[in-house]
């Protein structure tokens, strides 16, 4: 018995070696600090969580959903882009609810791609823009995000010939795995060339609210004309502590939004009403999660920066998200540097090559962890360096 060729042609899974190395380890007993995986370990607010049971309780609540989302979290989701972009959508239109913005990101595909279309997906990215678009039966194409251009496309890379030939490109700032930030001059220069040559363009927001110093993301729709060629991602997921809740949304162009509606209709139901209701809560009180996340983050993010830099690693301060991207010493290759890392420190990082083959030479170290772990971490990785 064969399984379907969309399935045989997914790239393998690069980290079966390492993870085997990790199991390994454990079972030898030893104390392995992961700091692999974007996933926060601090709680979901508790005026959340308390919003959630009483939900729960009312009956009305346990019937199947509306595939599009609770009429009061499409209009939460407009009033916090309102307030938080200065964009207005309309929630009836122009906002969809997702079972966590990478059910919607895996689906969008299926929305504009027809079979042998070209999509761009940064590259390192997160794996999802391009095995969605192959699952659609779309053409990957690695968009390079380099070091000497502080990770940031250059699509004058691209020939005129190939661009016109783009049928969607998916962007993420701030980025997952580099931490970089785009401008909004950045975003104006993509729509423009989006007009041109009549692409569409994908924005994943996941990690808006994770910044640091004052900083503030910028969205896509803050630029004129993004409202005619574009959709974004957003979730509650990294925002408020709630990955495993299974709650997101996107909004944008009206066309594609109701496209990414009706495909969702034919293979979903939709978020657990309960889950929508306390999902209203969290847009309308993000500010007041945030308070109490982001000067965690702050304090892990220097430490870890500050460790990294005693033993000559070259590592900014991000301005955004939980991870610090970090090119690995001379001789390794990135898989190689996980595993000495894991070896010497029990520490587990990953690899960049996982997230496309521009993130060779990368590591990617996520500071969802504990603080006291994750100090104990650093100083395993600078004693493993020094020594
Ligand atoms: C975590 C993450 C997501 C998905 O989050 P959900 O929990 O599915 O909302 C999407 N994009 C990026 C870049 C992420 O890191």
């Amino acid at each position: 018995m064969d399984v379907a060729q969309r399935i045989r042609n997914l790239p393998p899974y690069l980290f079966a070696e390492i993870e085997k190395k990790i199991a390994q380890a454990r079972e030898e007993g030893k104390d392995i600090i992961d700091l692999g995986i974007g996933d926060p370990d601090l709680p979901t607010p508790s005026f959340i969580v308390e919003r959630l049971c009483r939900e729960a309780q009312v009956a009305e609540n346990h019937r199947y959903p509306s595939y599009r989302g609770l009429q009061a979290f499409r209009e939460a989701v407009a009033s916090w882009y309102k307030w938080r972009f200065g964009i207005s959508f309309d929630p009836d239109k122009e906002v969809v609810a997702l079972i966590g913005s990478k059910e919607g990101i895996a689906h969008f595909p299926w929305c504009v791609v027809d079979p042998g279309d070209i999509v761009l997906a940064s590259d390192p990215g997160y794996p999802v823009y391009k095995i969605g678009t192959m699952l659609a039966g779309g053409v990957p194409i690695a968009l390079p995000l380099l070091p000497h251009n502080d990770f940031i496309p250059d699509f004058s890379l691209f020939p005129e010939s190939l661009l016109e030939r783009v049928k969607l490109v998916f962007l993420n700032y701030p980025n997952n795995p580099t931490s970089r930030t785009a401008s909004r001059e950045f975003f104006q220069e993509v729509v423009e060339l989006a007009h041109r040559f009549g692409f569409i363009i994908a924005h994943d927001l996941a990690y808006s609210e994770i910044s640091f110093d004052g900083y503030r993301a910028p969205s896509v729709f803050e630029v004129d004309g993004a409202r005619e060629v574009a959709i974004e991602f957003h979730s509650l997921s990294k925002m408020c502590n709630m990955t495993g809740w299974r709650i997101g949304f996107a909004v944008g162009n009206a066309k594609l939004v109701e496209a990414l509606g009706r495909v969702k209709t034919n293979i979903d139901s939709g978020v657990f009403n309960a889950i929508q209701w306390a999902g209203v809560e969290a847009l309308e009180r993000v500010e007041e999660a945030l308070r109490d996340i982001i000067p965690v983050y702050t304090e892990r993010r220097n430490l870890v920066i500050e460790a990294l830099r005693r033993v000559g690693f070259d590592v900014y301060y991000p301005k955004a998200t939980f991870y610090i991207w970090v090119p690995v010493p001379q001789g390794f290759t990135s898989m190689g540097f996980a595993e000495f890392i894991l070896e010497r420190a029990q520490v587990v990082v990953t690899p960049g090559i996982g997230f496309g083959k521009y993130g060779e030479g990368f590591v990617r170290i996520s500071i969802t962890t504990p603080t006291d772990r994750l100090k104990e971490a650093m100083e395993r990785v600078v004693r493993a360096l020094e020594g």
